[in-house]
């Protein structure tokens, strides 16, 4: 590269830093779900706790940018939406819609086809990110949720660097040992970058029959909640494993809301008190 095109490429990096700032002020609160693994259920409690803040009168909008799994438009049921871009009263590319209004983007709206692996290189996808920082249309929101990568690598780390005034994360665990090793690195992650952790989130924690309603520790439980109190932080809560949530997702149609009576539901609901109780008191000490 030329100095003239290092300049040039400066200048696109400073222009597109002061649009994530002027974007980003227009959003009350910013939450990253984070986990030190894949497949521990990141994302189902990303796109139901959005739900859930959505139902409640909130503005809500998701940011999937997991790219390896970008489940969240399936698990929305807004799979193949595709996104827009125009210059009406805030110019930029337009979210999907998801339900009860909430605003969606997704790496799953630019990935062509099932089939084809995601083979961007760590460059491609970190540019990506900022993009969807810098001219994603949000507008005013109460809520952005961020289902960021699993692990501590290049993506959640400049997800964290570039979006400003990140309120807290949220960590997401399996009661396993492995899972448990993992969200120890998640939150010192973190810490480090002086980001407040909201709290561990203990999930597939249990089972209980839906015949005779023992409760069975298939992964075991209480993980979470012992991690949580061995490096200081918050334990949001547990949630049971239930083959609803499944089923729900694979259908496109939010648990929390179609099966709200259900054990795992009611605990979806205390980790959205939780996250307003821990956004309130944080509101109160600024
Ligand atoms: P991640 O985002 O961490 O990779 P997902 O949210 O995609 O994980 O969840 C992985 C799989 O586990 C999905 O099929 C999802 O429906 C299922 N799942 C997540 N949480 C639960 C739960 N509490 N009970 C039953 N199935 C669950």
């Amino acid at each position: 590269m030329g100095v003239k095109q290092v300049e040039g490429r400066m200048k696109e990096i400073q222009e597109q830093e002061k649009r994530i700032k002027i974007r980003m002020a227009k959003i009350k609160h910013k939450l990253v779900i984070l986990s030190g693994k894949g497949g521990v259920g990141k994302s189902t409690i990303t796109a139901n706790l959005a739900i859930a803040l959505a139902r409640k009168g909130h503005k809500v909008g998701v940011l999937d940018i997991d790219i390896h799994g970008p489940s969240i438009p399936k698990i929305l049921g807004i799979r193949g939406q595709g996104l827009t871009t125009g210059r009406l009263e805030d110019p930029g590319i337009f979210p999907a819609k998801g339900p009860f209004d909430t605003k969606v983007i997704s790496m799953d709206f630019l990935l062509s086809s099932d089939e084809t692996p995601v083979i961007w290189r760590g460059p491609m996808k970190v540019g990506a990110i900022r993009q969807f920082l810098a001219d994603v249309a949000w507008g005013n929101l109460d809520f952005l949720l961020v289902d960021v990568p699993p692990g501590t690598g290049d993506e959640p780390l400049s997800l964290m660097q570039l979006l400003p005034g990140i309120d807290g994360v949220i960590i997401v665990t399996a009661p396993s040992e492995v899972s448990q090793i993992v969200v120890k690195r998640a939150v010192g992650f973190t810490k480090e970058l002086h980001v407040p952790v909201l709290g561990i989130v203990e999930n597939m924690s249990g089972f209980v029959c839906p015949k005779c309603g023992a409760e069975v520790d298939i992964f075991g439980s209480g993980g979470g909640q012992k991690i949580a109190g061995e490096l200081g932080v918050p334990f949001l809560d547990r949630i049971p494993i239930d083959s609803k949530i499944c089923e729900d997702s694979d259908r496109g149609t939010p648990f929390i809301i179609e099966h709200a009576e259900t054990p795992a539901a009611k605990a979806f609901m205390r980790v959205v008190d939780k996250v307003e109780e821990f956004l309130k008191q944080q509101g109160a000490r600024a």
